[in-house]
């Protein structure tokens, strides 16, 4: 019997991997310039955690939870960072430790979608989260750093949009106007929403549904509604962008589908690549009151989620170049043994050795070291050992040198230093 994995969640294969290492290499070395640390939070958490901060009405918390019972205790697999990142700060009293706190994190995440391009059931986001600064500075260094992030990973057609929802007192009074503005179309919405109006009216303007969004089109906007504070952290944020020259979109429809936003609210879409429809590389937001709200004291706190999967389809395919790679082919068995002590010494010179040990014929080792784009393949027999010398044929160049075992470590370390050939991103086959 073969078994498949769990729907909506997929291997990363080695011949993947290099693409992942490199965008998750990338954003480590670009957040660190912003000064953020890495946490790491369990993948499980207790179920009300996320009930209580991304809010019981949300998509996420209704319907798309992992969640189980162990020893009588409700737990969820994460489906998003930010929670456990907060929960962390208030539980360690971060807060006492220092006024400004930034962190990343970057690992899996678990909801049960249904499966689509670009949307998965485990999926990968990295995210940052800055505590105890209000902005709207650090509001648009993030952004800025973000297209930093994607241009650096060669995706174009970046689109910026922004939005405030403002704090407690302007959402409330927007929720009545949005209201008073849906109630009368109530008919023509998707049973859905029409179930939530009254309970999450901003719902509404977040819905995929085509109903929801036509019944939306004309609804009063947020930043009618924004306070004197709310507004100038707004204006705070507009004009940072422009001094960072970044082109943004203002849309007053973006709410996002989490409830734990206050002011701020952004989302960077792509159009290059193979995205289709699931063009959302990153959403983020402002969520002030949720430090609050686990039990911590009063900070505020913004943060960003970015889908990797999403940022891989937008990414051009260009497979990163392999460091050079020596091959060493013994032939027989005392040729063997003596490689193996070969490639121990190459490999503390620094040199990446793919020994093969199986005993085939010269020739298919030398095709094997060919397909892989080896740089030098090293042949080692009964007649080299007794001659103390190895074979180094260099397969860029179609030359070979008979060097002295004693220099052939030295000799290999600074000819692979010179540069690789291309790799074969698909090893033609194993042949015997
Ligand atoms: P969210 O945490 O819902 O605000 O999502 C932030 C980003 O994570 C989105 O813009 C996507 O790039 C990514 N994302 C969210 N859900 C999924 C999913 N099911 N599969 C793949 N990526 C996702």
């Amino acid at each position: 019997m073969q078994f498949r994995a769990v729907k909506g969640m997929n291997d990363i294969l080695p011949n993947e991997v290099g693409r992942w290492h490199r965008l998750e290499g990338e954003f480590r070395s670009l957040v660190a310039l912003y000064g953020y640390q890495e946490v790491r939070t369990p993948l499980l958490e207790h179920t009300d955690l996320f009930a209580r901060s991304i809010g019981e009405t949300t998509d996420v918390v209704e319907k798309e939870m992992f969640t189980f019972e162990r020893s009588r205790e409700s737990l969820t697999l994460r489906p998003e960072g930010t929670a456990g990142a907060a929960r962390a700060y208030v539980a360690h009293k971060q807060h006492g430790r220092e006024p400004v706190s930034r962190w990343y994190y970057l690992g899996p995440m678990f909801r049960a979608e249904q499966p689509q391009r670009g949307r998965y059931r485990q999926f990968h986001q990295a995210g940052c989260e800055v505590f105890g600064d209000r902005g709207p500075l650090v509001d648009a260094e993030m952004i800025d750093m973000l297209c930093t992030y994607l241009r650096r990973l060669g995706i174009s057609g970046i689109e910026v949009s922004v939005n405030s929802i403002g704090g407690a007192g302007a959402r409330e009074a927007y929720r009545e106007r949005l209201l008073d503005f849906l109630r009368p179309r109530a008919g023509s919405l998707s049973p859905h929403a029409r179930d939530r109006l009254e309970v999450n009216p901003l719902r509404v303007l977040d819905s995929k549904d085509e109903r929801d969004q036509a019944a939306a089109r004309d609804a009063p906007s947020i930043l009618e509604v924004l306070e004197d504070e709310d507004r100038a952290h707004w204006e705070g944020l507009c004009a940072s962008l422009d001094v960072l020259g970044i082109a943004y979109t203002v849309d007053p429809r973006l709410v996002r589908g989490l409830d734990y936003y206050t002011g701020t609210l952004f989302e960077l879409n792509a159009t290059s690549g193979d995205l289709g429809a699931q063009n959302t590389l990153v959403g983020g937001g402002r969520y002030d009151s949720m430090i609050e709200t686990l039990g911590g004291p009063s900070v505020s706190a913004i943060g960003f989620a970015m889908g990797l999967e999403r940022i891989l389809l937008a990414m051009p395919d260009d497979t990163p170049a392999s460091v050079p790679r020596c091959y060493v082919a013994p032939i027989g068995a005392p040729a063997q043994h003596a490689s193996l002590l070969l490639a121990r010494e190459l490999r503390a010179a620094g040199v990446t050795v793919d020994l093969d040990g199986r005993g085939n014929s010269l020739r298919s080792m030398l095709r094997r070291a060919d397909a892989i784009g080896a740089r030098l393949c090293l042949v080692l027999g009964d007649s080299e050992l007794e001659a103390g010398i190895v074979q180094v044929k260099d397969l860029g160049q179609h030359t070979q040198d008979r060097v002295d075992r004693g220099q052939v470590v030295d000799r290999v370390a600074r000819l692979v230093a010179t540069g690789s050939r291309q790799i074969a991103t698909q090893p033609s086959g194993d042949e015997p």
